[in-house]
């Protein structure tokens, strides 16, 4: 077998420098809360491909599910010959998500995909074209999803022109905003909304319940409620993409449901097909059912392995409560960070919720983000081979998004190489 060094020469003369990876090290085999490349080194997983083995990588049931269907059929397009698993699926995105309404679902390959659709049908069932998002908001590297994504670089940056009627509103960000209150961030949102789009003008208000990629940001309690009540006032559709939030990250099905808010529609992928690429749009039927026959669709979306796997996910995930096991997560790392935060001047803030938890890194005594300790710590990391991610807007944030069927055993070693990578690189 190759070496990753060989199989990295390989690379650079055959894909694309824009398509980067965060490691060196090439992947043999994985299962649960590891990875083994293929020089025969273990890792322990802190990011589950960002946030899509939920149920672990190449977990029993999926794997099942996945070779009795792929001997069955593996594609016929869902728009020519439909089948039971994509409706079944669209059932669960019912069942699943906030609100006893009335709903209809569609699938789709990606979480920009989902997102896209997402817009389509708010647009089309309001008659409206205005979209608000929010400061740090990501929402994929689509045209029109670029534009719904706030940070310019590597996102954006010399791919414009971006889809009109974009417009973003102050986020609440607790650290960032002088720790307004949930009601007064939103105030202030919808004041920016108001008076520079006009709430006639609204077809959606699209917002993470908890941003991902823009710093694990967890808006203060209040906020998504609030908004999404201006939204049912103002006649706009309130999207939650809880594409990285869905699916037991949180400890909860939907993030949004912690704190009561039933979205008109909420976009769903990364968590919910146990590392199968699908992705789905599900809300109030009447919004769904305003579009025309052949308005939606696409040749792969809900295809019939990715269906399957996402049904033995959604199993996997009632069998072993992974609801349960996300939580049990969070306390398990948090009791760590915060101890690591008390004796370290340069963690600002240890925030998430379930297994979707962040270090926010600054320079000591004031806000100024520290990105450069932020790199060095999780190059640490990765060298002892725990795999950490960053993000943020000013890309200072540690995040830990591990599998929901991560031992707890590995997640202590993990964090031991954590303390020892913060302890190597002090903040400066
Ligand atoms: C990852 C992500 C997307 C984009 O999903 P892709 O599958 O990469 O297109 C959209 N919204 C949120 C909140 C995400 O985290």
């Amino acid at each position: 077998m190759p070496s990753s060094e060989e199989l990295h020469k390989r690379r650079h003369a055959a894909v694309a420098r824009g398509v980067t990876s965060m490691v060196a090290s090439y992947v043999d085999h994985a299962a649960g809360g590891s990875l083994h490349d293929v020089d025969g080194r273990e890792w322990i997983d802190f990011g589950s491909g960002i946030a899509v083995t939920s149920v672990g990588n190449a977990a029993p049931r999926v794997v099942a599910a996945v070779r009795e269907q792929v001997e069955r059929f593996t594609h016929t397009c869902f728009m020519v010959t439909p089948y039971e698993s994509y409706v079944a699926v669209c059932e669960q995105l019912a069942a699943l998500t906030p609100g006893t309404f009335d709903k209809r679902a569609a699938l789709f390959n990606s979480g920009a995909e989902a997102v896209e659709n997402a817009v389509k049908v708010a647009r089309h069932a309001t008659g409206r074209q205005a979209v608000v998002v929010f400061d740090h908001a990501y929402h994929g590297r689509t045209n029109l999803t670029m534009a719904l994504t706030a940070k310019s670089m590597p996102y954006k940056h010399r791919f414009g022109p971006f889809a009109p009627e974009v417009y973003r509103a102050p986020m609440s960000y607790p650290l960032r905003d002088g720790g307004l209150s949930g009601a007064e961030a939103a105030a202030r949102a919808i004041d920016v909304i108001e008076k520079q789009v006009g709430a006639a003008n609204v077809a959606a208000v699209l917002i993470e319940p908890i941003q991902g990629e823009g710093g694990f940001v967890v808006p203060a309690p209040g906020f998504l409620p609030a908004l999404s009540a201006w939204a049912r006032e103002a006649g706009a559709v309130f999207i939650a993409d809880e594409v990285q939030t869905g699916f037991c990250r949180t400890g909860s099905w939907f993030a949004c449901a912690d704190e009561g808010v039933e979205p008109d529609l909420v976009t769903t992928a990364k968590g919910m097909a146990g590392g199968l690429p699908l992705a789905g749009v599900v809300g109030r039927a009447e919004l769904m059912d305003a579009v025309h026959p052949g308005g939606l669709g696409g040749t792969y979306g809900g295809n019939p392995i990715a269906c399957a796997a996402a049904l033995a996910a959604i199993e996997t995930m009632h069998e072993l409560d992974l609801n349960a096991a996300a939580k049990r997560l969070e306390a398990q790392f948090m009791l760590r960070l915060t101890a690591l935060a008390q004796g370290d001047p340069g963690i600002a803030e240890v925030r998430g919720r379930g297994a979707m938890l962040a270090l926010e890194l600054v320079k000591p005594g004031s806000l100024e983000p520290d990105p450069l300790r932020t790199a060095a710590v999780a190059r640490a990391c990765h060298a002892a081979g725990l795999l950490v991610l960053t993000c943020g807007t000013y890309a200072n944030v540690l995040r830990f998004l591990p599998p929901l069927v991560i031992a707890e055993e590995q997640v202590a070693r993990g964090l031991d190489i954590l303390a020892e990578s913060l302890l190597a690189h002090l903040p400066g």
